[in-house]
């Protein structure tokens, strides 16, 4: 990968490059979605530089999240977002193989605090399933206590 830091525009990784040296693509910013630019323009053949202004790559939210593959059941209908999650998805169950990547198959739970959550949890559902995501179910309080003990009891 070539990659350069901003701040001094000297080359910190793998090649060193010259003053007149001319790419065809510049990707700036080395988070999850700039290194995703990066790797697609690679393999179609383009000579790439992906520029990251801190010192090494997947330093920002791409480092810090959650980590869960989401699958799109609330994201808004019929919009780029909802595409983008599903391709998302369906590409890193591709590539993860290819590149020993970690997967943990687990579910993820929306969990009403209150009562105003609670009478959501419907709408919520309905969106999912009109997504497309069929694995979608609301379950009951001590359902819920079950799977997680260290849960708040006002779930
Ligand atoms: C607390 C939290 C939990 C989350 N949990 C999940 C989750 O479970 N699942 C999920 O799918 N998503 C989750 N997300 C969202 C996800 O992390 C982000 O959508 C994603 O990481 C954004 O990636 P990015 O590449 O756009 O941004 P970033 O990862 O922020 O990358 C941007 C990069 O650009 C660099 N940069 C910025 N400006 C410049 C510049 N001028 N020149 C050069 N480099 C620059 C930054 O240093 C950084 O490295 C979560 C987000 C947060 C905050």
């Amino acid at each position: 990968m070539d990659f350069i830091d901003l701040n001094n525009l000297f080359p910190i990784k793998t090649s060193d490059f010259k003053d007149d040296e001319v790419f065809d693509i510049a990707v700036i910013g080395g988070g999850i979605v700039g290194t995703a630019i990066f790797k697609e323009f690679c393999e179609q053949g383009a000579k790439t530089v992906l520029v990251e202004k801190d010192n090494d790559i997947l330093e920002g939210a791409s480092k810090g999240n959650s980590a869960i593959l989401h699958i799109g059941f609330d994201a808004p209908p019929e919009t780029l977002e909802l595409e983008c999650v599903k391709r998302g998805y369906a590409e890193y169950l591709k590539i993860r193989e290819d590149l020993k990547l970690p997967i943990l198959k687990t579910t993820a739970m929306v969990v009403a605090w209150n009562d105003e959550q609670l009478d959501k949890l419907d709408s919520i559902l309905q969106k999912g399933l009109g997504n497309g995501v069929a694995e979608l179910d609301i379950i009951t309080a001590q359902q819920v206590l079950k799977k997680e003990p260290n849960l708040s009891a006002s779930a």
